[in-house]
């Protein structure tokens, strides 16, 4: 089954201490639909510029994204700029050059209406709403978000959290939203708001789901080097969905699993700048570091 992911297609200027690199291909719906692609077939709905490098719609066709969705607008394509501090866990946004998302409003390709998974990965809360409104009942619907929209857009984030089945942030978004500081507590709250599956992300110490079925901590892959960090969170959504698209059964039998594909896709992501490496991974190599983490969580 297919996914289709609504997000930032953006050009990423990132600064580490160690390096400097600018217009990488990024977004929240770049990373997630990259990731998503080594296990189902992904529809991107999306806005660029005309400045959008050729290159990089060609790096999609490869992953045979599916691009009836993405539009180029008259303007430049949003640009986000970041820098590291020496730990890798602190991010400063330098710059964010909105262009075309200024005035962008996703349209669904007809072809793309019955899509059974969606992931409304990071984008304004109003936008994913708009994505909503233009397909039939899914399978199941994913949101992601980020702290800037808990900010400035929360009532139009309250709405949406009614509307999907799952939502996904990282734990200073989860007590921001909540004022809670204990991450169980938190997950009841976010409950409370609507959604019946949130997965409270914690960086290199993994993720945490509640679920119908109860808890579930699923690990990250113990990387010994991290090189970017830049669309980790957006990998592991979409790594996910794309699993959970792939898998048969439920929902609630695979999500374990799917997380923990998800992780590993992340950790691929971790260890170049921008995509760089995950679109040099092959689904053989995510499939071992899955059996390493099988081992390594075992007892
Ligand atoms: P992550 O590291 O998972 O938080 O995701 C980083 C990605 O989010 C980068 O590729 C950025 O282009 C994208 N991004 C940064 N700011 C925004 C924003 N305001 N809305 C949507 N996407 C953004």
């Amino acid at each position: 089954m297919s996914v289709l992911i609504v997000g930032t297609t953006a050009l990423d200027s990132i600064k580490t201490p160690k390096a400097e690199n600018p217009r990488l291909l990024g977004g929240s719906a770049s990373h997630a639909a990259v990731a998503a692609s080594f296990f189902a077939p992904v529809n991107l709905v999306g806005g660029v510029g005309e400045d959008f490098p050729k290159k990089y719609v060609e790096l999609y066709r490869r992953h045979k994204i599916d691009l009836q969705g993405l539009q180029t607008l008259p303007g430049k394509t949003f640009h986000w700029s970041g820098e590291y501090e020496v730990n890798m866990n602190n991010r400063r946004t330098l710059a964010t050059d909105l262009g075309v998302i200024e005035t962008y409003s996703p349209v669904v390709p007809k072809a793309y209406q019955k899509s059974p998974f969606v992931l409304l990965a990071n984008i304004a809360p109003a936008l994913q709403s708009r994505v909503l409104d233009q397909i039939s009942r899914p399978k199941f619907v994913v949101a992601d978000s980020m702290d800037l929209w808990l900010n400035i857009a929360l009532a139009d984030l309250l709405k949406l959290l009614k509307r999907v089945d799952g939502f996904v942030l990282n734990d200073s978004e989860a007590q921001l939203l909540t004022k809670e500081d204990n991450i169980f507590n938190a997950l009841k709250k976010i409950h409370q708001l609507g959604p019946k599956y949130v997965i409270i992300k914690q960086g290199s110490h993994g993720s945490i789901l509640s679920s119908p079925k109860g808890l579930f901590i699923c690990p990250a892959y113990p990387l010994k080097k991290v090189v970017d960090p830049t669309g980790a969170g957006d990998s592991f959504v979409g790594g996910m969905m794309g699993y959970l698209a792939s898998a048969r059964g439920s929902v609630d039998a695979n999500i374990r699993r799917a997380m923990v594909y998800g992780s590993v896709t992340a950790s691929f992501c971790c260890e170049g700048f921008g995509l760089n490496t995950t679109t040099k991974t092959k689904r053989a190599q995510i499939n071992q570091r899955v059996k390493e983490l099988e081992k390594l969580t075992k007892f």
